[in-house]
């Protein structure tokens, strides 16, 4: 991609009332747009680094035999009374009244796919059912002041599963607690497992997944011989009294609830003939992640004071190439010549062409981007390189401060 074409380059306004520093690179390096309070556009930056964290949290869920399905955001009313959550989440639901029939916008889809689930399956042969989505959840955040880590609208990856037994579902479950494992280890974080209270969904004990930040709404608390770290919500007195006690700031990027039957499979009459004859309701689980949240938490742990430092696994483009032009045709060709060569290698590249624009600001526009690997071609690395008409070009980590000049071949074999 050249820069030069790109749709919404980087700017300095933010609006005032953004204080998070995820917001606030994400706004400048022109990743997002704010169209009000916990309201963003993702544009193509931020769109390209969204869908590669989708693409390795659907990766993860494939191989888990989950199968991708896609669920309405319109919800009519009857569906969410058949819970009776029409009236207990109404607090956080978007509800309305329209020619004389009242719905929601989805902030979650229990009650929705436990529809579609109870239409398509009959006996056990049809167990485990287990589909998730990538879709947007709206919610009435009432703190909506901490950019895209909490939107009144945003971007959630969630998984439901159907099982047999109480015993399949746990297996389930603890797989699934594994592929998230692995989805965070390959964005670059650490999460923490932590027991947690499951609110407007459940009763029962659950799962999160916690990466630790200072600018974390959840404290959770570590202790010597615990094997999962618990939220401040559910900790009591006895809690309190373990040893090694610590305690951490953390941000919630996914969680897990193991719903069981009595919720939504016995209200909803999500049932299945067993092996014996018997008609008996499903055990029933759910597995969130959010995906627009995770990208701003990637902000948050990877940066510096000059901007973003993307993991390679999800930066927009792997390579950062930039054009020290100054009108000079022979260095404009080297450059041309240089993302050709990128190009055809297969490799992403956002390839700063302007002419207008100086050696400083390419520089200052590249560190706040913060794409992995920044490559310039300038009349220095022309004139370094006097002996094969400057196949060379200086290579650099965002990382690091030091650059080297190197062979256009060396950098693809460096990116491989
Ligand atoms: P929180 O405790 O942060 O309010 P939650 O427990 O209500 O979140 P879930 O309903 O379980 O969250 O949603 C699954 C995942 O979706 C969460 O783990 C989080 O990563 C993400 N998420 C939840 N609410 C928001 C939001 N308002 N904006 C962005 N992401 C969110
Ligand atoms: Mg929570």
């Amino acid at each position: 991609m050249k820069y030069s074409n790109l749709f919404a380059k980087t700017t300095k306004s933010v609006p005032k009332d953004e204080i998070a520093v995820n917001a606030k690179f994400l706004i400048q390096g022109g990743f997002i747009d704010k169209l009000m309070a916990g309201s963003y556009t993702l544009l193509p930056l931020g769109r390209l680094v969204e869908r590669k964290i989708e693409q390795i949290v659907r990766e993860e869920m494939n191989a888990t035999g989950a199968q991708e399905v896609l669920m309405p955001l319109l919800h009519p009313k009857e569906i969410w009374n058949e819970t009776g959550r029409w009236d207990s989440a109404k607090e956080v639901m978007y509800q309305f009244e329209k020619n004389e029939k009242e719905y929601t916008l989805s902030f979650t889809h229990e009650e929705i796919v436990m529809d579609v689930i109870r239409k398509h399956i009959t006996s056990y042969k049809d167990l485990p059912a287990n589909v998730y989505h990538f879709s947007t959840k709206f919610r009435n955040e009432l703190r909506a002041k901490s950019g895209i880590l909490r939107g009144r609208e945003f971007i959630m990856k969630d998984l439901y599963s159907t099982h047999e037994t109480e015993e399949d579902m746990w297996k389930y479950y603890w797989q699934i607690a594994d592929a998230y494992l692995k989805v965070f280890e390959r964005v670059g974080l650490h999460a923490i497992i932590t027991e947690a209270a499951g609110g407007v969904f459940t009763d029962r004990l659950t799962h999160e997944f916690q990466v630790e930040s200072p600018v974390g709404e959840d404290t959770i608390y570590l202790a010597d011989g615990w094997k999962y770290a618990k939220n401040e919500e559910i900790m009591n007195d006895e809690d309190r009294k373990a040893p090694g006690l610590r305690t951490l700031k953390a941000i919630e990027v996914g969680n897990i609830f193991p719903y069981g039957t009595d919720k939504y499979a016995e209200s909803m009459n999500v049932m299945f003939t067993d092996k014996t004859g018997e008609r008996k309701p499903v055990w029933f689980g759910a597995y969130g992640i959010g995906i627009t949240r995770l990208m701003g938490v990637l902000v948050e742990v990877f940066h510096d004071e000059r901007g973003i430092i993307w993991p390679e696994s999800v930066a927009p483009y792997q390579v950062h190439l930039v054009g020290i032009l100054k009108n000079d045709p022979v260095i404009k060709e080297k450059a041309e010549e240089v993302y050709e060569k990128l190009l055809d290698a297969g490799v992403e590249v956002l390839f700063d062409d302007r002419e207008d624009v100086g050696a400083g600001q390419k520089f200052a526009d590249a560190d706040l981007i913060g794409i992995p690997v920044r490559l310039v071609v300038s009349s220095k690395t022309l004139q370094q390189d006097s002996g094969q008409a400057g196949d060379k070009v200086e290579f650099k980590k965002r990382t690091v401060s030091a650059s080297e000049l190197i062979d256009c071949d060396e950098v693809l074999s460096r990116l491989k």
